[in-house]
């Protein structure tokens, strides 16, 4: 068999003509799983066996780090190590660093330039309105932050932005977009969003550096084009080059090859556009399109799961993908208790199926709407011994804002903690920079006191600002107040009591930023993991007194204190270790629906399947955004190859209170006979009612395993409400009653806590309100 016959094989009619196209642009369209990316690779080996392509001149694009890695992946198994490594298969943002150390320097950034995360760009938005005197409650910094990414991904500069500002909003924004760039330069920084901006306007403004990488490139490739935004698509554009401009041009346009779906377009909140696929024949003409319609991925049962539900979406064009790997086992359902009722069956079913040899761990995929959700995933497995990872996002016990609070919390324990206490200084922001820090940190070398210690005698600091005396005063009466709370409150109360006295929560719950929001979230299940521990505490160490001996029964084992859940806390965390990789059977993927775009796994658990969830609760009222999370569950349900399996909690804890979801719109949409109910209804005639100062029952045993409510209080009448009324919720604040469902203890509410909270989903009965 040639080469060529090799390369081909596996291959159906459409995707060797996609293969094997020359000259025009090309654009595959296609449902998911019809071998768009199995095409990208096929024809990079096709280019460099056949047509004598050199690997430099390949440049393939990838939507995600992980999803590079795979095409790399390919590509050494086709054409080996080398081949793999001089080619280009990175991001839209790891080629034009790429390309920007090279050519920054014309425009006056050092080529060693800093990359700013979004928190450092975020500080620096700060900064720069404080310095324009901005108030901060009219002109959120985090708004602006956020604005003047959009501007970038529409290639808008700030000299064009303020030509067009109208409104003092927009005329402050143009200034603060103007500041803002010129501080980032000054300082040879760039956020993420120049990466691709300022790569643009040096491919616009230096003729020469466009050609050298049109040279360079003579084959150009995008997968998952149906998220690129409008700053992507021009980088695109002037990096191939138009069949217009070859007659100014010295290089004619190179090869253009494209793939994506419409029906996967996910990323439209960061200003992706599918405008880019519909309108790719008028923006390259000549263009080929191709159409592929066999899925070679999915069983399908899985397939027609997706269908029906992507089918719901409207103004789409009907495509039917069909597989030829037979039915394939049901989707399997299951209705949980609440959240960790969930994790334990989805970590139970995952067992079972390595243990009984069906998959290897590495085969598995457990997906959730948001971050928040992996928490109470981690914490089963971790238990249970399974190894797993989790994808496109810091393990929870890592994150910022948990490593945060809990810097409080060990400063509240331990004073003396100076790592924590460093940490914890000036954040969230209050006034005390580098400059007073350090001379703290002289007083304290200087007295040969500890920095706490320096803290407390802060008039002695050396050449100290008044204002950053007066800071670091409050700062230790904030420390004070905060320490006053700790005797009689429970570790969730203090947790509760430090997130708000700070300001650290308020701070995040103003800002417009997605990330802060998903911030709020972590929170949010870091006060339920202390609440769980209230109620799981006492059991616990029952337990380990009962294993210890008969004579232990029955002792009171005592409150749980703020140095229990510390020590607890640095267990998990700590048995948190795992290999990353572990050449055996590989390890369990968690990760987001977001992060999953373009993978495949023989086994996927779809978790949390409620409406308020998943669907967001951000988006149950937006048309368009709810066309979106439909696109999401399009893409959750067509990772998986042979088994699927949908969760959904009856009742899940948001700041230790029980809401009620029900079962999300899209499992509705799934047609029942592809379902296979483990469980079609929740055990849980009614919630549980909490104990009065007993404890509750102990689940299935361990930390968090039992129901998540808040900490025991006596049962109360629900109070009766009806639309409109006033409600005050003592973690929420007030709130208006937009909706009542249900009877009895099961009666819920939806109220409407403000702009910064949003709306709950509550139990009546069991949440902390009163009518007012
Ligand atoms: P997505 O839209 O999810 O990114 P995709 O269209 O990129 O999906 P691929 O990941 O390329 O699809 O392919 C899906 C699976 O089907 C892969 O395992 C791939 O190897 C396999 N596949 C694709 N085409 C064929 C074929 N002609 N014969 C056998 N297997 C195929
Ligand atoms: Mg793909």
């Amino acid at each position: 068999m040639s080469s060529q016959e090799q390369l081909l094989e596996g291959l159906n009619g459409p995707q060797r003509d996609a293969v094997t196209h020359s000259g025009s642009p090309l654009l595959i369209v296609a449902g998911a799983g019809s071998g768009k990316t199995r095409v990208l690779t096929h024809r990079i080996a096709h280019l460099m066996a056949e047509r004598g392509v050199r690997p430099g001149e390949i440049l393939a694009i990838t939507f995600t780090n992980k999803a590079a890695a795979e095409m790399k992946e390919r590509i050494e198994a086709l054409l080996g190590t080398r081949a793999a490594n001089t080619m280009w298969t990175m991001t839209f943002h790891s080629a034009c660093v790429r390309i920007l150390r090279r050519e920054a320097h014309r425009l006056g950034y050092p080529s060693s330039f800093t990359i700013y995360d979004a928190a450092d760009s975020q500080r620096l938005m700060q900064l720069v309105c404080k310095e324009l005197d901005l108030d901060p409650k009219r002109f959120p910094p985090r708004s602006f932050s956020f604005q003047v990414s959009n501007l970038k991904n529409e290639l808008v500069d700030y000299d064009t932005f303020s030509e067009q500002a109208q409104t003092e909003q927009e005329k402050k924004l143009a200034e603060a977009y103007r500041l803002y760039q010129r501080r980032l330069h000054e300082a040879g920084a760039m956020d993420f969003d120049d990466l691709i901006m300022i790569t643009v306007n040096l491919f616009q403004m230096f003729p020469d550096v466009t050609e050298y990488y049109r040279r360079r490139f003579r084959h150009v490739m995008v997968d998952e084009y149906q998220d690129t935004n409008h700053a992507q698509y021009v980088f695109v554009r002037e990096l191939v080059g138009a069949a217009e401009d070859s007659d100014t041009s010295v290089v004619p346009p190179a090869e253009l090859c494209v793939v994506g779906d419409a029906d996967q377009s996910i990323y439209a909140f960061r200003g992706a556009t599918i405008r880019n696929i519909l309108e790719f024949e008028r923006d390259f003409p000549n263009a080929r399109t191709i159409l592929l319609e066999q899925n070679y991925r999915s069983t399908q049962n899985i397939l027609s799961a997706a269908n029906t539900v992507i089918d719901r979406n409207e103004g789409r064009p009907a495509k039917n993908l069909w597989s030829e790997q037979g039915e394939g086992p049901k989707i399997i359902g299951y209705v949980a208790d609440n959240e960790h009722d969930e994790a334990a069956f989805v970590v139970g079913e995952i067992d079972r199926l390595t243990d009984e040899g069906v998959v290897r761990p590495g085969q598995v995929a457990v997906f959730y709407r948001t971050n928040a959700q992996s928490r109470v995933f981690e914490d089963v497995f971790i238990r249970t011994g399974l190894p797993y990872k989790i994808v496109g996002g810091v393990r929870f016990y890592e994150r910022k804002e948990i490593r945060d609070i809990l810097a409080y919390l060990r400063v509240l324990a331990n004073p003396e903690d100076t790592v924590s206490l460093r940490r914890i200084l000036n954040v969230p922001k209050r006034g005390i920079g580098a400059r007073a820090e350090e001379s703290v940190e002289l007083l304290a070398a200087r007295e040969r006191i500890s920095f706490a210690g320096a803290l407390r005698r802060v008039d002695e600091a050396p050449g100290l600002a008044t204002r950053s005396a007066k800071a670091i005063r409050n700062f230790t009466a904030l420390l004070d107040e905060l320490a006053e709370a700790v005797p009689g409150s429970t570790p969730a109360e203090i947790v509760e009591t430090v997130l708000s006295r700070t300001g650290y929560l308020s701070e995040l719950a103003e800002s417009k930023d997605l990330q802060d929001e998903s911030r709020v979230e972590n929170l949010e299940e870091f006060v339920d993991l202390a609440r769980e521990f209230e109620h799981t505490f006492a059991t616990l160490l029952q337990d380990e007194a009962d294993l210890e001996g008969e004579e232990n029964q029955g002792i009171d084992p005592g409150e749980p204190t703020l140095v229990d859940f510390l020590e607890r806390i640095a267990l998990v965390a700590d048995t948190d270790q795992i290999p990353d990789e572990d050449d055996e059977g590989g390890v369990v993927t968690l990760m987001t629906l977001h992060a999953a775009k373009g993978l495949e796994f023989p086994a996927v658990f779809l978790s949390g399947m409620e409406d308020g969830v998943f669907p967001h609760t951000r988006t149950l009222g937006d048309k368009t955004q709810l066309e979106e999370e439909r696109r999401l569950a399009y893409v959750g349900i067509t990772r998986a190859q042979e088994r699927l399996y949908v969760s959904r909690a009856a009742v899940r804890s948001a700041w230790g209170t029980p809401s009620y979801n029900p079962a999300s719109r899209f499992l509705d949409e799934v047609p029942s006979s592809l379902v296979d109910w483990r469980r079609a209804e929740s055990t849980l005639a009614a919630p549980p009612s909490r104990t009065i100062g007993g404890r509750p029952g102990g689940g299935s045993g361990g930390f968090g395993s039992t129901f998540g409510g808040g900490r025991a209080k006596a049962a109360k009448e629900a109070p009766a409400l009806s639309v409109g009324d006033l409600v005050n919720h003592d973690s929420f604040g007030m709130g208006r009653v937009e909706l009542v469902d249900g009877a009895g203890d099961r009666t819920k509410a939806r109220i409407d806590f403000g702009a910064d909270i949003g709306e709950k989903d509550l139990l009546v009965k069991y949440a902390p309100i009163e009518k007012l």
